[in-house]
């Protein structure tokens, strides 16, 4: 593919409709009908997924007492990134991230041994203070949300949990048809927290890394300040290399917001937390595939996915039944009943990147059958290529194979 011909997807988001942004709100998102559509089933994929994987979905303020943050450590290394605003003379804060607030969630109960590991899924809104002057389009915004969570384990856990991890992270990336990379990052010099632990946790992340039997490279010294990570890239359809997201521990938060669990001899412990993000910031990652896609997105993302076209007027009220039965079926489609020629709208639709183009005319009309399953539909795709006239019924299971597969 020529290279120079690919467009940045800003262009595309304007060109297919799919979000604006506004000089009212620097690095926010306008997502208009069109884009909410494919991140909303984007979200959807997200959570059918975590449903099979022990995951409770919570949602917690977008907005918190400054307090929370510094009793976290946020404060300390955060604070000239986050919103910090001024309510009745007290400090609060826009969350630039869920942890502490998760945390909280952990905390309301009293947690034994038995009831971990604890997944706590959650979309929530966070804000960070980036420059106006770096801002840029889906990849670097002020509000975003990441598909996060926190899993809280016991010490001895931690091998298994992230094990289990990393097959999940593997699967997302396959069903999406992409393929992650895995970095190990380790021990950065200026870490914090016992050393022995650390080792325990090196140890843990790089052996699960092995049993998992997935490759990855090594980031030396470039953990995080309060435990070690597992950096996840992909690469997209023009070589480009993206780190994603990452699945890190924590032994610092549940130290400093004395986060605790009931061991099996009674006495009151400390878990890890495994902050975790999979595909990362979702406003991101959808900027990332309009562009590997170039807007032709595969048929489930795509916000429409099929346009039925009468030829001429008399063909109208046919294409809108078969377009209400595809609706029926959980298809999004739309009739184009434009008084425009065959010609011209087949060119919209395309450009407009809408993976099927059903064409109604005399030739489906004629004799058609009685039961709706039957009638004729001729389609095209977005490529030009003809598949013939197919029976509605036909079409349909073709459109829910493809769509069950993501391809
Ligand atoms: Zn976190």
């Amino acid at each position: 593919m020529d290279k120079s011909k690919n467009k940045d997807h800003r262009q595309l988001g304007q060109e297919l409709d799919l979000f604006s942004f506004h000089d009212i709100a620097p690095g926010a998102v306008f997502w208009h009908s069109k884009g909410w559509i494919i991140y909303r089933a984007l979200q959807e994929f997200i959570r059918e997924k975590l449903a099979l994987e022990g995951y409770q979905e919570i949602s917690t303020p977008v907005m918190v007492k400054s307090d929370l943050l510094k009793k976290s450590g946020h404060w300390d290394f955060y604070s000239e990134h986050m919103f910090n605003l001024n309510v009745e003379n007290e400090p609060y804060s826009l969350k630039p991230m869920n942890c502490p607030e998760s945390s909280l969630v952990y905390a309301a109960k009293t947690r034994s041994y038995q009831d971990l590991p604890l997944r706590l899924a959650e979309f929530g809104v966070l804000h960070r203070n980036e420059l106006s002057g770096v801002l840029g389009g889906l990849f670097r915004v002020r509000q975003f949300v990441i598909d996060d969570a926190h899993h809280f384990v016991r010490p001895d856990q931690i091998q298994d949990e992230i094990r289990k991890l990393l097959l999940l992270v593997v699967d997302f990336y396959k069903s999406l048809n992409f393929k992650p990379e895995f970095y190990f990052a380790t021990k950065p010099d200026k870490a914090m927290g016992d050393a022995s632990l650390w080792k325990q946790a090196e140890k843990d992340l790089e052996q699960a890394l092995k049993i998992s039997k997935v490759k990855y490279g090594i980031k030396e010294k470039d953990g995080a300040f309060y435990g070690p990570k597992i950096d996840i890239h992909i690469k997209d359809s023009q070589n480009r290399d993206w780190q994603l997201a990452t699945i890190q521990l924590d032994f610092q938060i549940p130290e400093r917001l004395k986060l605790e669990y009931t061991d099996k001899d009674g006495k009151a412990k400390r878990p890890v937390i495994i902050h975790r993000a999979i595909l990362g910031s979702l406003e991101r990652f959808i900027g990332i595939l309009t562009e590997h896609y170039q807007g032709a997105f595969p048929l489930w993302l795509s916000p429409v996915q099929t346009i039925v076209m009468p030829i001429a007027d008399r063909h109208q009220e046919h294409a809108k039944k078969i377009s209400d039965e595809l609706k029926d079926n959980g298809i999004r489609a739309e009739v184009d009943s434009r008084q425009e020629t065959l010609q011209a709208k087949i060119r919209d639709g395309s450009l407009q990147k809408v993976p099927y183009i059903g064409i109604i005319g005399d030739r489906e009309t004629e004799g058609r059958a009685s039961k709706i399953e039957d009638r004729k539909i001729s389609v095209r795709t977005r490529e030009g290529k003809d598949l013939g006239q197919l029976k509605l019924s036909q079409f349909l299971n073709k459109l829910k194979e493809e769509i069950d597969k993501k391809i």
